[in-house]
């Protein structure tokens, strides 16, 4: 069976899976004829077309030499000989083609040791989980080649590692469990449960664990992998950091609040970064529009964001209305009016910002006679 139910209604004709391939993924007619050697789908797209979920980034194992599959395939190669990869792009979809290899790991957390490896088994064998380590020939019989049970997992629902040491070889995984069982909604299979819940993270630098966390918080589920790393204690996360990194998702979906800040920087600050700023801004309550543009100006969007979720509402208006307030008037009119250039100016168009702030004065002539009063007042006050 291809496609999990909600894909595939009773009274619908099961689509096999290389059908549900060549519609998916039509560009790997081009991979197919240019091919000589062996060459397989791997990973997540295989993972996704046996969902029955939509196109997926493309990753592809040969056989052989995948630079040079590359160039027979043509268009904007870019190939890395150290690891024996390469890029095309195929009708502008992204494709990476890699030359079968196995890894070894120097010691816990290290970055892998790659070496070639004669065929695809091997390669199989050094990923993270079952789900992700399924491959579909793209000649020949379509597959999958599942070496290590992912189907029946991927049909239970279950995140499974391929074997006992993977987690100690290298603790990111237990990230990208989190990030796969909150975007799946799977379960972590029993053993795997308890080798992730020994898995040490400190074996990692703090770049690879964080490139790893700001993925996960990229993800439409973020908030919730979030709370399965607090519970499965891998990562110490801020007081609250779930609860806040779901306000923040909520806000960063509506108005005046939509895409104000990458999600993934937004949902990782949210969960994981120290309370700054925010928090006394949260508490603030201005009394008035200028009060409340002389507490937020200038501040990072970040800071705004998270002092909003924390329960700041009104920077609601302030981001909408009162940060786009301007003057008619500049500096300019000023030194026109026989205002000497200097501080007082500042001191000028300050005070008829905050009066315009407030609704006190409106119009260019209004705000030029406070700005001459003041900044013709010695003091700066009017
Ligand atoms: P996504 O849908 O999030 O892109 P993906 O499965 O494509 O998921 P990638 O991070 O792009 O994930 O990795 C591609 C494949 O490489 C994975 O499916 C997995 O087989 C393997 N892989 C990636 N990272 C690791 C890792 N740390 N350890 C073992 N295998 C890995």
């Amino acid at each position: 069976m291809v496609g999990n139910p909600p894909m595939s209604t009773a009274d619908q004709p099961k689509e096999s899976l290389a059908e549900a391939l060549q519609r998916v993924h039509p560009e790997l007619d081009a991979v197919r004829e240019a091919a000589t050697e062996p060459v397989y789908l791997v990973g997540g797209a295989v993972r996704d077309l046996l969902l029955g979920l939509g196109r997926a980034d493309i990753d592809l194992v040969v056989e052989g030499d995948a630079a040079a599959l590359a160039s027979r395939l043509g268009a904007d190669v870019v190939s890395h000989e150290r690891f024996a990869t390469a890029k095309v792009s195929l009708d502008g979809h992204v494709v990476d083609i890699a030359s079968a290899r196995a890894e070894s790991y120097p010691h816990p957390g290290a970055l892998p040791v790659v070496e070639p490896a004669s065929g695809l088994e091997a390669d199989l064998a050094r990923r993270d989980f079952t789900i992700n380590a399924m491959a579909i020939p793209l000649r020949g019989e379509p597959g999958p080649i599942d070496p290590h049970g992912g189907r029946a997992d991927l049909e239970t629902g279950l995140l499974r590692v391929l074997h006992p040491g993977s987690f100690v070889d290298d603790p990111t995984r237990a990230l990208r469990a989190a990030r796969y069982a909150s975007r799946f909604d799977f379960e972590l299979e029993r053993e795997t449960a308890a080798l992730l819940r020994a898995a040490d993270l400190s074996t990692v630098s703090a770049d690879r664990r964080d490139a790893e966390l700001l993925r996960l918080a990229g993800e439409a589920e973020a908030p919730r992998a979030f709370s399965l790393l607090d519970e499965w204690g891998l990562v110490e996360l801020r007081e609250g950091g779930a609860e806040l990194s779901a306000s923040v998702a909520s806000l960063l979906g509506s108005d005046p609040w939509r895409e104000l800040v990458p999600r993934d920087r937004a949902l990782f600050a949210a969960a994981l970064g120290s309370p700054a700023g925010e928090e006394a801004l949260a508490e603030a309550r201005p009394r008035s529009p200028s009060e409340a543009a002389a507490l937020a100006a200038g501040r990072d969007p970040l800071e705004l964001l998270l002092a909003r979720a924390l329960g700041g509402v009104w920077l609601d208006r302030y981001l909408d209305e009162w940060r786009h307030v301007v003057l008619e008037i500049d500096g300019e009119a000023l030194i026109a009016a026989g205002v000497p250039q200097g501080p007082a100016i500042g001191r000028g168009l300050d005070e008829a910002l905050r009066r315009k702030l407030d609704g006190k004065i409106s119009g260019r002539e209004q705000e030029l006679r406070v700005a001459l009063e003041v900044a013709r007042s010695g003091d700066g006050v009017a």
